[in-house]
């Protein structure tokens, strides 16, 4: 009988296997059957007990991981020595050790363990892959002496490669010296010693291997497996010749495979079944006779590609993919089984899949076997801030930033009830959640850009009158089980402990568990660490406190949270390779985009591209031949295939998507590509434009009462609506918690230090002593403002600071010696009558203050510094009228100096034809200047001033901007825009 069986790509591998086992066992034989992966062992397990209830006894069946570590566990040498597989973190630890010793000191300056990690995690998948494909250290060196031509950029790396190869050596045997295996490790073990009498030795395969052996759907293979495969075909001590099956499936590296095996390759192509032996396989399952399998015909990948129907669904995006899906899916609810197929290209899918697609399905309705990263969780997220908060830390300060995230993380506002370590309260989470916001807002309003725990608690609480001893209580523990408990940490246990102990309080006293998943997540978490703090590596110390948290966020990276149901039952979600060898009706394949599917992505390995070559590793062209192969497997045995993609000028469809269509145009003789459904959200992105927004009486008679500042009438002068968000409803943009002082901040800090350097001089006359005394003084003032905590990017804005006002100091201050300081930060105060609209008159309160004044020779000026670019001020040949509304916007611009001048004169009783009113601008020195000395212009801006807060008070609504250029000027940077419906 052949023992090489390749199927046609259409073929379904389960039943057929199944047919072949059930004919096996009928003859009363026992059957082991080894696949590449894990699924289709489910449902050949399922196909087997659907047709032979009583079969079970007379079969095992493996993924060929299972079954090497089944056959690792079966051995002698497991019952004593069990030597556990070794995760990669724990791998780093022995490396870093063998690093240590300068004969392999491979990784130059990585004595500490905060900078060797990143290496560790590299060279340890490097070693697996070699290990696995067999390439022993000593091989490795020759084939880098041979091969690397002096003159090539190789050499400097066959310098490092003889300290590689030796560190790869002794890292296998330290590796179970120290009680360890290793995937890798055991393959190799049992590739080497299947043959040969020693530990583990063949009877262990025997042990677990029963009867005949069908080595079901394998192609892309490692060295390690040709060899394991090779020996299993000669049976050495299985009994009988010929024992071993292979059943694979039609592809371009067939030939390639079954010489690794020790095959010879099918003469004329591939060995196939014949069509009518296929369509007669059900008789299989009826424990009829089997056929003899023949060398027959080549069946083509086009040619199973007939007759399939393909639906092409262009999409923008991954919410829209899904979109696409449901609605596909919503019509065919009633109809999903274990038939249908999604596969998730990218794990971005899964949680838009169950919010949108699968909610609307009963959870035994569906299968996900894609294991979700626990990087992608919220649990994450929370230590990642954590890491933040304690790598950025400088002296006992933290970004103020920083710390709120952390607070404001869902898991931990929400830490409440009865806390263990304060067991005499029970918080309620609406008020923790409260105290935390209270705290960010405190620092948002005082632009607060690093802070202390101590300041937290001994002067932002009682600021903010959260005083309570409870309060206080509460905000102590959070700091100790967050902030102080890692200020120092003893070694890695010590560090677990900590962490264990926030899993702790997040999973008993928080809201975690209210998301579906929360719990999941968090048992994940604590399973990852639980697992690391059982090994041996606990007494090790990081430099610092990041190294230990990297530790963390790499144990949890590779944590997969897996999902619960049944794996054969209803529609089934999974991901590329675990869909391999299973036959479906219904497939939908999202994100089938070019660099996805295949994907090309970079491993993560110190080997290049050329030395992979030379070692012969599988490089990346290998792995997308496997890739395609897998997909046209799967789609080949499908009767509908859904694929989505995104096609745009930043992505493209898949590779293979495009030789689907081009097999498509070859089969129809028709060059016009096959229909394409565009899924793309319609959206319309032309803004909208805003409606007026009517005046109530209640807002009439609030406008009547308040105060009017420059700010409130240029804010008018520019859109009535603006004015309405600001001053009626009082909306202001909360901002950020920044790690820089953003421009408003720098306007303020260099306001308060000139007006700290004027301030003295209240009242009496400005004395310039030296410019390189006044420069100090102005340094000093900014120094006890402006504490940049070691941040170069604010010790950055500081110099930028300090050199702006050294520069005001040497041109202008100098030229102030003498003159008199009227006031700094001048509070002004005036009034205007105004007619309401019910004629009645009524006198408005107007409110100012001005920067500087000072008084020269009987002159006064007001002056107002600028710190942005531009300084706005009215156009003097202007003179505002009723007649002219439309002009007011472009030519007045600014009311603000004519407003200082009017109210100046009236409270100081000052001649207007005596006050000058300046704009200095400091980042060039610059200055502009406005006076009312002529009295119509006088007139006009006093009147002026009284029209606008008529139009505010008296106008049916505030209107909105509507001609250019001051949409686009005044429009794009209102951030009331989304309000107003000018998006
Ligand atoms: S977006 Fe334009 S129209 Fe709307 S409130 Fe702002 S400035 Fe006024």
């Amino acid at each position: 009988m052949n023992n090489f069986h390749i199927l046609k790509k259409s073929a379904d591998i389960i039943k057929y296997t199944g047919d072949l086992v059930l004919k096996e066992i009928k003859s009363g034989q026992k059957v082991t059957v080894i696949f590449p992966n894990r699924r289709p062992v489910y449902f050949l397990s399922q196909y087997i007990s659907g047709i032979y209830k009583s079969a079970a006894d007379s079969i095992k069946m493996f993924s060929i991981d299972d079954f090497i570590d089944t056959c690792w566990e079966s051995s002698d040498a497991a019952i004593f020595y069990p030597y556990a597989k070794i995760n990669p973190a724990e791998a780093i630890f022995l490396l870093f050790d063998l690093n240590k010793n300068p004969e392999i000191n491979l990784i130059k300056d990585a004595e500490k363990l905060d900078v060797f990690m990143p290496w560790g995690y590299k060279l340890f998948g490097d070693f697996e892959e070699l290990l696995i494909e067999m390439t022993d250290p000593s091989s490795c060196d020759a084939i880098i002496a041979e091969r690397i031509n002096p003159d090539s950029n190789l050499q400097n790396f066959s310098d490092k490669f003889a300290k590689f190869s030796k560190m790869y050596k002794s890292f296998y045997e330290t590796l179970v010296k120290s009680g360890f295996t290793s995937r890798s490790y055991r393959y190799k073990t049992f590739a080497e010693n299947i043959d040969a009498n020693i530990t583990p030795n063949p009877d262990v395969f025997s042990s677990v291997i029963n009867g005949r052996v069908i080595l079901a759907g394998f192609y892309g293979i490692t060295a390690s497996e040709a060899v394991i495969f090779k020996n299993l075909l000669k049976n050495n001590g299985f009994g009988g010749e010929n024992q071993t099956l292979i059943v694979s499936k039609t592809g371009a590296s067939v030939a390639d495979f079954s010489s690794k095996i020790g095959l010879k390759p099918p003469s004329g192509g591939n060995i196939t079944m014949k069509d009518e032996e296929y369509k007669n396989r059900e008789n299989y399952g009826k424990l009829s006779e089997v056929k003899e399998l023949t060398k027959v015909t080549e069946f083509t990948e086009e040619s199973e590609l007939n007759g399939i129907n393909f639906y092409f669904n262009k999409v923008s995006s991954v919410h829209n993919e899904i979109a696409r899906l449901k609605e596909i899916i919503d019509k065919s609810v009633q109809k999903l089984s274990s038939k249908d197929l999604i596969v998730l290209s990218k794990e971005d899918y899964l949680f838009p899949l169950i919010h949108n697609v699968l909610n609307s399905l009963d959870k035994g309705d569906y299968n996900i076997s894609i294991g979700y990263s626990l990087n992608r969780t919220p649990i994450y997220t929370l230590f990642n801030l954590l890491s933040v908060v304690h790598g950025r830390k400088k002296y006992d300060k933290f970004y103020a930033k920083d710390y709120a995230s952390l607070f404001l993380h869902p898991y931990v506002k929400n830490i409440s009830g009865k806390l263990q370590a304060l067991p005499q309260y029970r918080f309620d989470a609406v008020q923790t959640r409260t105290i935390f916001q209270a705290i960010e807002s405190y620092i948002k309003k005082n632009k607060i850009l690093f802070i202390s725990v101590k300041e937290i608690e001994n002067a932002v609480l009682p600021a903010i009158s959260l005083s309570e001893d409870s309060v206080k209580a509460y905000i102590g523990e959070m700091h100790r089980l967050f902030i102080s408990n890692f200020e120092n940490i003893e070694n890695i246990k010590d560090f677990i402990e900590k962490i264990v102990k926030i899993i702790d309080a997040v999973s008993h006293n928080s809201s975690a568990d209210k998301h579906p998943y929360g719990s999941k997540f968090i048992e994940s978490a604590l399973k990852a660490v639980m697992e690391f703090d059982a090994t041996n590596f606990g007494h090790y110390k990081f430099e610092g406190v990041s190294g230990y948290f990297n530790l963390l966020k790499n144990l949890l990276k590779r944590q997969k949270v897996p999902f619960k149901g049944t794996p054969i039952k209803g529609l089934q979600i999974l991901g590329p390779l675990e869909a391999r060898n299973i036959n479906f009706d219904r497939i939908f394949y999202l994100g089938a985009n070019e660099g996805v599917l295949p994907d090309v992505s970079k491993e993560n390995t110190v080997l290049t591209e050329e030395v992979r070559r030379f070692l012969k590793l599988p490089d990346a062209g290998e792995s997308s031949k496997i890739q395609e192969y897998n997909f046209f497997n799967l789609v080949s045995g499908a009767k509908e295939v859904y694929l989505f993609y995104n096609d745009s000028s930043r992505s493209e469809k898949s590779r293979f998507v495009e030789k689907i269509i081009w097999n498509i145009q070859k089969t129809t003789k028709n060059l016009k590509e096959p229909k394409e459904i565009n899924s793309a959200f319609k959206i319309n992105f032309n803004p909208a434009e805003p409606s007026p927004i009517k005046k109530t009486g209640e807002v009439k008679d609030y406008l009547c009462g308040i105060e009017y500042s420059a700010a409130k009438l240029d804010t008018y002068l520019k859109c009535p609506s603006m004015f309405y968000y600001r001053y009626v409803l009082n909306i202001r943009e909360s901002g950020d918690i920044g790690e820089d002082i953003d421009a408003a901040g720098i306007g303020s800090v260099i306001h308060s230090v000139l007006n700290e350097y004027f301030k003295v001089f209240e009242g009496r006359e400005y004395i310039f002593s030296s410019l390189e005394k006044e420069k100090i003084k102005i340094g000093g003032i900014l120094n006890e403002k402006f504490n940049d905590r070691g941040s170069m990017v604010l010790n950055l804005q500081k110099k930028q600071i300090l050199t702006a006002l050294n520069l005001f100091i040497e041109k202008r201050a100098k030229d102030l010696a003498g003159v008199k300081i009227t006031g700094a930060e001048y509070p002004l105060e005036g009034a205007v009558t105004v007619k309401l609209a019910d004629g009645c008159e009524r006198a408005i309160k107007l409110m100012g203050r001005s920067d500087l004044i000072i008084e020269k020779n009987g002159e006064h000026f007001i002056i107002d510094y600028k710190t942005g670019a531009s300084l706005t001020c009215p156009d003097k040949n202007f003179i505002p009228a009723a007649e002219n509304r439309d002009e007011w916007l472009k030519n007045v611009k600014s009311v603000q100096l004519p407003f200082y001048i009017i109210i100046y004169s009236a409270c100081k009783s000052v001649g207007h034809s005596n006050i000058t009113a300046k704009l200095w601008g400091i980042k060039k020195n610059e200055e502009r200047k406005v006076d009312l000395k002529d009295v119509n212009l006088l007139n006009a801006y006093a009147k002026f001033i009284g029209m606008l807060i008529e139009d505010i008070i008296n106008s049916e609504n505030f209107d909105f901007v509507k001609k250019e250029p001051y949409k686009k000027k005044i429009c794009g940077f209102c951030s009331y825009s989304v309000l107003c419906g000018r998006i």
